[in-house]
């Protein structure tokens, strides 16, 4: 028999491995963003047309390359960023070691200007399918052009995966999106068919991410800040009232690379528990540092999954940091003060401070040498002193603001105990020292009433009120199912209920303090929820039973108040963690400053 293994031609080979590299008009449209960034460019343009199909230009002012490295670029494994194999994971950018040119002028027609800015004459180089046609010098701008023509032209069968131009552009965006929000210090110009989609001026970070998604979302963001030995965190995340129906604005970066990591996405939302309502997502913007050493380098070098080796210490990291930031925003107004900044209008008020965040680590911690991604005992332990250094009384800021609202109100002589005043029903304004503070009275309840239902189904549970007059409810076969299941957990909830037949119970006691007509309600959106609820662990339960029915007893309690009730509900509201928040992400106050109330009198 002869022998049948043969080599694959050159040609056919490099197509085989840009495959890998380059999926799609997006893949070549981040490299070479990436390759301008490396190249140390203030400004980089990006043009394409039909969906990166036909054309795909990236020019910036970098510093180009000699005529050598302008030939040797499209090489594979020709790269100038790694000299030895442990650079590989030090760099930035972590894409395809020098195959990203080989990749794309394998399958493309390309058109390379480049001219360092030290030379007289830059080099233009064709090249189509890997063949180079020609090289030559030109007269040409300093740094570097890259000129992408019908990608797929050689690999039909590629070209016939693309989706539409639409589809297409959406994911040259997210791939622009995610270069532009690591780099705020280089300024970007996208045109899209010839039409400017994007002028992005050198800004910060919180000006680039407005630039980016919108004007509107300066008011909703809140500045996330923390250093520890082991991860450094900045960035911007929602605050609670802000979320959305769908899973968008989520960027995670580590070392300026987005990634994607379920484990630290859910202990971003965890930090929203008991925040927003169910099927609500926030937005964040997270960019976090940690030492290269920590990460696994046995994850594919393309992809946006990565696994850190302490990634349960930088769980509760970033879930106390992204909590803390979002329980201070309310009450510290930094946040609009931050807003304003970013637009350079803001200024110090006097006798202002900004106050850094007070880290305090915990010092039996070493950071890497905890190399079991398995939670250890002693992890577990440390996860616990994390999360300890959250606790109220580590919120300087609320606390520090409550003492200022309630001793106005309780140390005062008589005059000064006049100190709260009703607003129709709905709101309770009193003096404080910075200015007037502005409480929403259902608000506050809900969230003085959610915390003590958690304390209480923690314990021994809700305590049921039996009716008088017991209610029998008729539910949908999925539902009663789901009912039936829950029973135990009901019964936390302070619903005692019996099947009447399959589909009908009787309700025979009620949570405490709620009222009898509101049961269905509250019964009707916690199956809801708990039926819909994808991956439901007992803190879930928790929550979403006692936000719903603070929900449904915090609007019985709405009525005219005297002092003593006021106080009362101020006291309670200063006790709890979150006082800023409603469980439902509502904002249960604002301080209106001394500043904001002379404006009105100008
Ligand atoms: P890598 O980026 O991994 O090194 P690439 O194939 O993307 O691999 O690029 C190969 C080399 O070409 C780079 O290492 C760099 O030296 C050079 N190069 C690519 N793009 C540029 C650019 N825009 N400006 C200057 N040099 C570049
Ligand atoms: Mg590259």
């Amino acid at each position: 028999m002869p022998d049948i293994i043969r080599l694959l031609p050159d040609a056919v080979a490099n197509q085989i491995a840009a495959g890998e590299v380059i999926q799609r008009p997006a893949s070549a449209v981040k490299e070479l963003l990436e390759n301008a960034i490396d190249a140390g460019a203030g400004t980089v343009q990006l043009i394409i047309k039909d969906g990166g199909r036909t054309l795909i230009q990236v020019v910036d002012d970098g510093c180009g390359m000699s005529p050598v490295d302008a030939r040797m670029s499209f090489e594979r494994h020709a790269t100038s960023k790694i000299k030895q194999a442990s650079d590989l994971f030090e760099i930035r950018t972590f894409g395809f070691r020098g195959e990203a040119l080989a990749s794309i002028a394998a399958i493309a027609q390309v058109e390379l200007r480049t001219r360092r800015h030290e030379d007289e004459i830059g080099t233009q180089v064709i090249i189509e399918g890997s063949e180079v046609i020609s090289q030559e010098a030109v007269q040409c701008q300093a740094g570097t052009s890259f000129m992408i023509k019908n990608l797929f032209f050689n690999v039909p069968a590629r070209r016939s995966f693309l989706k539409s131009d639409a589809v297409e552009v959406r994911h040259i965006y997210e791939e622009f999106h995610r270069v532009a929000m690591v780099n705020p210090d280089v300024q970007f110009i996208f045109h899209n068919n010839g039409r400017l989609v994007y002028q992005l001026n050198k800004s910060n970070l919180r000006q680039r991410i407005v630039q980016l998604f919108g004007a509107h979302l300066n008011q909703k963001i809140v500045a996330v800040e923390e250093k520890t030995d082991v991860v450094t965190i900045t960035g911007f995340t929602g605050k609670p009232e802000h979320t959305r129906k769908v899973r968008g604005e989520q960027y995670l970066f580590i070392n300026g690379r987005f990634v994607k990591i379920p484990y630290l996405q859910h202990a971003i939302e965890n930090a929203y528990a008991g925040m927003v309502a169910q099927g609500s997502y926030p937005s964040y913007f997270l960019y976090l540092g940690v030492n290269p050493a920590a990460i696994d380098i046995n994850i594919h070098p393309t992809k946006t999954e990565v696994k850190l080796l302490n990634e349960n210490v930088v769980y509760s990291i970033l879930k106390a940091a992204v909590r803390k930031a979002i329980g201070q925003f309310a009450i510290s107004g930094s946040l609009d003060f931050d807003a304003e900044m970013a637009f350079g209008t803001g200024e110090l008020k006097p006798g202002e401070v900004i106050r850094p965040p007070v880290i305090r680590v915990n010092p039996d911690y070493t950071p890497f040498d905890s190399g079991q991604p398995a939670r250890s005992a002693r992890d577990k332990r440390n996860l616990d002193n994390w999360d300890k250094l959250y606790q109220p009384s580590d919120q300087p800021v609320v606390t520090h603001q409550a003492e200022i609202a309630l001793n106005t109100a309780k140390t005062g002589d008589e005059s000064h105990d006049k100190g709260f005043m009703q607003i129709r029903e709905a709101f309770i304004a009193t003096s404080v020292k910075s200015g007037m503070m502005l409480i929403d009275i259902a608000a506050a309840y809900e969230r003085i009433l959610f915390e003590g239902y958690i304390k209480k189904i923690e314990k021994q549970g809700i305590p049921s009120q039996q009716e008088l007059f017991p209610l029998n409810l008729h539910f949908g076969a999925a539902e009663a199912a789901a009912i039936n299941q829950l029973k135990p957990q009901l019964k936390l909830m302070g619903f005692t209920l019996e099947n009447l037949s399959s589909q009908t119970f009787v309700i025979q006691g009620i949570p405490q303090g709620m009222q009898s007509a509101d049961a269905r309600e509250v019964l009707d959106s916690v199956i809801a929820a708990l039926i819909n609820q994808e991956d439901p662990d007992e803190n879930d339960h928790r929550s979403l039973m006692a936000r719903n029915l603070a929900k449904a007893v915090a609007k019985n309690k709405i009525k005219p108040m005297s002092q003593d009730e006021m106080r009362t509900l101020v006291d309670q509201l200063f006790a709890c963690e979150m006082p800023s928040v409603s469980p439902q992400g509502k904002t249960v106050l604002r301080i209106l400053s001394l500043e904001q109330i002379r404006e009105f009198f100008k």
